[in-house]
């Protein structure tokens, strides 16, 4: 996806410089993720994050005064799942059909109303976080301050606001709401919706059942809810994945290009999470 040539020459200018220490002291205090990263890593992270801080509309609502402190935090939790993608930061537009993100204090009425004609979701946990779907041009995302930060520091607990937000807006790069977001040319449609929807009519029987799983029970709401939580999983209990759910596991790997398994280190007392079909 090309962009425009001035917001190209924009970036050249600024992409090149190192992040601010203050920034990379906020990102190492307040994303539990962050240390466990190599150094191409973090340089990608701070790369998009801030082409996300620079390039959208962002929005304090309900009183919250954005700092550059919680835009960072945000985005760079929406940054982690794009670093192992094939993805340019100099050349590339990033979450295109994101032109704006509303953050409010913490959980919030919803302004809108619940999945309707005009595409929108709207969460069932307590509105912590929305993602709108406006066709290609996209609508907003809208979060929760205090969980996007809390969601930052504990980042071995399977739940994350923001990646699962911004996963939806993964999905609806292709203008549908159905958990297949667009692959590349090497990835199998078909192999996806395979082990997708075998895991998600698993997670179905494991959330009536009240059984166990590596993944939140939300997930069984439909597809979209499911790739969305099991990005949260992917990306905060990558070992347990592995582990549970090998074929997911390397589904998801295979989309995001990252070695999350290998990253995470292994939970305490996970002697007994069964969660595989
Ligand atoms: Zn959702």
């Amino acid at each position: 996806m090309a962009m425009t040539f001035l917001t190209r020459r924009r970036r050249v200018r600024w992409l090149h410089e190192p992040l601010p220490p203050r920034d990379v002291g906020t990102l190492h205090d307040s994303l539990g993720f962050y240390r466990s990263l190599t150094g191409e890593e973090r340089t990608r992270l701070g790369q998009f994050a801030r082409i996300l801080i620079r390039e959208k509309n962002w929005e304090g609502c309900g009183g919250l005064v954005l700092s550059q402190e919680i835009k960072l935090i945000i985005a760079a939790q929406a940054a982690l799942l794009l670093i192992g993608m094939d993805l340019d930061p100099l050349r590339d537009r990033v979450f295109p059909n994101v032109r704006s993100i509303l953050v409010y204090p913490a959980g919030f009425v919803a302004p809108l109303p619940r999945l309707g004609a005009g595409g929108v979701i709207t969460e069932g946990h307590a509105n912590l976080g929305e993602a709108h779907y406006n066709g290609l041009s996209g609508g907003p995302v809208i979060v929760s301050w205090r969980d996007a930060l809390e969601g930052g520091l504990r980042a071995d607990d399977g739940r994350n606001l923001v990646l699962h937000e911004f996963a939806h807006k993964l999905d609806f790069l292709d203008g549908v709401i159905d958990g297949t977001p667009p692959l590349d040319a090497g990835e199998d449609y078909t192999r996806w919706k395979h082990v997708m929807s075998a895991h998600h009519n698993d997670l179905v029987r494991r959330a009536r059942a009240r059984a166990p799983s590596v993944l939140n029970y939300y997930g069984a709401t439909n597809p979209a809810e499911f790739f969305a939580v099991a990005t949260e999983a992917y990306f905060e209990r990558g070992d347990a994945m592995r582990q549970w759910l090998p074929e997911l596991y390397v589904l998801l790997r295979g989309y995001y290009k990252q070695d999350t398994a290998a990253r995470t280190a292994p939970p305490p007392e996970e002697s007994g999470v069964p969660g595989g079909p």
